[in-house]
């Protein structure tokens, strides 16, 4: 009884704890944040493999240490004379890229000059396929105001799902040259998506800003480039997000995370990308070099800064400092592949760690030995974890593994502790069967046995006496022939009924045999084991049994007694006493306590 509440309490406590764990906003950050480790792991697995290659169309043109170098010898310090910029576009139109794309941004600067700003302006005008960036933030109006931004750099945005872009919604923004946003609308915003742990897993493609969306600037050169080549276009200011979080790209679906942002499938660590050091390219507009040594036909070109002094510079699944460029070039890469990571539904989370649940727990329930069962189940487990792999290299799915793995756990250990209370319940049974007999529910007689060896044993050990009761029913053979052996039966019963309603709960009541029972009474002296041998006798003598139709009959017993030590000093002898007491009570006329 104690151990079933005990069970119990246990079990209230443990499914409380669960289902506050489950709530609980920290517990969920911190088992996302394992997830995310995860997901950091399959995916280094699958760059390690070389699974994926990046698209080598797209190339960076690196401003790296080299080439800051480059910089502060010939300009100075950075950032870099407007029209350097303007003379580099001009010589790489030449060669016909597809895209030329700054994932800088051109913003006000005093090193800057007018005529350099405004050839830049320009530029921008005149080549249709040159992009730059900008970024939105929450900077506080004292600082500066927050610009309006012209209506043709705005997307629009239908949006059917349950995303709801709170996170991606900014009160400010760092103006670039207005000249710029007049001329041009490839202009897009590089803001990225970290998660809690810092690490940039995703990408957001749509911000907002004043009511308006605005989109990432590679989604503007991924859909210039995919337009350019394939016959479905894609509209690059209306966009849908349907009812299942997938952003629509004509043919394409993109899946965003609940936060808005898709989360990226990436290609390889800090440079999986072509990157060609930009003093290289200074060098041949400033005419000391022919050329570059490289091709630039057809190709996506994105300008950005490695070099670690300028500081751009992002902690990704693959890397600790991985530069801003390459992100974006990751990200245009997916695009054109369609290619990004779908997160699987919740509901899918939780079906697949029921039946890894169920698994577990069968397998637990069913494996005898305890350690083949562990076995088979983080078997189990693995092979979960080795499909969860699979999934993501061939079908851009990410399932969850830990949130199955809680509940694994919690399957195995409730299977274990169920299989203990079964097996030690079937025990229970088994001793039961194994010292009771059948027909009195008292104790049996090899019982009986044992518990005398013990009494003595404790007896001499502690100096304590015991007592024993032997009793035999009267005439039974009589009884049995008069009404018939299931009378006889039923009176075995009602005596003893009647011994056990009448002896302590330490007293320990046994069939001794046919239709002889015995009683054994710890820490009882002969006087009141005689006291309570005669009470019985009286209470059994009094009691009538009911026999079929009206009729009406009663037994009696005798009852020999003897006590530890005084009547001996082992069980047998004391059996030897009681049954010689009881032997004078049969002789001296029944139904007594013999003497
Ligand atoms: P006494 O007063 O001398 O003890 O006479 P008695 O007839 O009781 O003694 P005896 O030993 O001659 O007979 C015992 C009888 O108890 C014999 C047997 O039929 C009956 N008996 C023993 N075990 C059972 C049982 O399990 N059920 C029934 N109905 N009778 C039993
Ligand atoms: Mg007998
Ligand atoms: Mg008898």
């Amino acid at each position: 009884m104690l151990k079933k509440i005990l069970y119990s309490i246990w079990l209230v406590i443990f499914v409380i704890a669960v289902f506050f764990s489950l709530k609980s906003a920290n517990f969920n950050t911190f088992i996302d944040m394992i997830e995310n480790r995860t997901f950091d792991l399959r995916q280094n697995i699958m760059i390690n493999a070389k699974t994926k290659t990046p698209d080598k169309d797209i190339v960076i043109v690196a401003i790296d240490e080299a080439t800051y170098e480059y910089i502060l010898d010939h300009y100075g310090e950075w950032p870099l004379p407007r029209d350097v910029y303007v003379k580099l576009i001009d010589y790489l139109e030449t060669q016909n890229p597809k895209i030329i794309a700054f994932d800088l941004m051109f913003v006000k600067s005093l090193k800057s000059t007018n005529n350099a700003d405004d050839s830049l302006v320009n530029s921008m005008k005149k080549y249709k396929n040159v992009y730059t960036a900008m970024n939105l933030d929450n900077q506080s109006e004292d600082l500066r105001k927050p610009p309006v931004l012209p209506e043709k750099l705005a997307v629009k945005v239908t949006n059917y799902s349950d995303i709801n872009f709170e996170d991606l919604t900014f009160t400010n923004c760092r103006s670039i040259l207005e000249g710029i946003l007049n001329a041009t609308e490839n202009v897009g915003m590089i803001n990225v998506s970290r998660a809690d742990d810092g690490i940039l897993r995703k990408m957001p493609l749509f911000v907002k800003y004043q009511d308006k969306y605005y989109s990432q600037l590679g989604l503007k050169v991924a859909i210039d480039a995919i337009n350019s080549t394939e016959k479905n276009k894609i509209d690059k200011h209306n966009f849908v997000i349907d009812s299942n979080s997938n952003l629509l790209l004509a043919d394409r679906r993109i899946y965003l995370d609940k936060d808005g942002s898709a989360i990226l499938n990436w290609y390889g660590n800090n440079t999986a990308y072509t990157h060609i050091p930009m003093y290289k390219l200074i060098k041949v507009i400033n005419g000391e070099a022919q050329n570059s040594g490289y091709d630039f036909k057809n190709k996506i070109i994105y300008f950005g800064t490695t070099a670690s002094a300028l500081f751009d510079i992002k902690t990704t699944p693959t890397g600790r400092t991985v530069p801003g460029v390459e992100v974006q070039a990751n990200f245009v890469n997916n695009i054109i592949d369609d290619n990004f990571i779908t997160k699987a539904d919740k509901a899918i989370t939780i079906f697949s760690g029921i039946i890894l649940a169920l698994l577990i727990g069968f397998c637990v329930m069913r494996i005898g030995s305890a350690f083949t069962a562990s076995f088979a189940s983080v078997s189990i487990y693995l092979l979960y974890i080795i499909a969860s792999y699979y999934l993501m290299k061939y079908c851009n799915l990410w399932i969850e593994v830990i949130y199955p793995l809680i509940l694994s756990l919690l399957a195995f250990i409730s299977a274990f502790i169920v299989k203990y209370i079964i097996k030690s319940r079937d025990f229970e049974q088994q001793y039961i069967l194994a010292t009771t007999d059948g027909l009195t529910d008292l104790y049996n007689h090899r019982y009986f046995q044992e518990q005398m060896k013990m009494a003595v044993e404790n007896g001499k050990r502690y100096e304590k006496e015991f007592s024993l009761i032997i009793l035999d029913i009267d005439f039974f053979k009589k009884f049995n022939d008069t009404f018939g052996h299931q009378a006889g039966d039923a009176v075995l019963r009602q005596v003893a009924h009647t011994l056990k309603k009448n002896v302590r709960a330490t007293d320990i009541v046994c069939r001794y045999g046919g239709e002889e029972m015995s009683i054994i009474l710890p820490n009882t002296g002969k006087d009141e084991a005689y006291t309570t041998a005669q009470k019985i006798c009286e209470r059994v003598a009094n009691n009538k049994i009911k026999l079929t139709g009206d009729k009406e009959s009663h037994v009696t017993i005798s009852l020999g007694v003897a006590t530890f030590p005084h009547d001996g000093e082992n069980a047998s002898d004391i059996i030897d006493c009681a049954d010689k007491r009881l032997y004078n009570a049969k002789n001296n006329g029944r139904n007594q306590v013999g003497k």
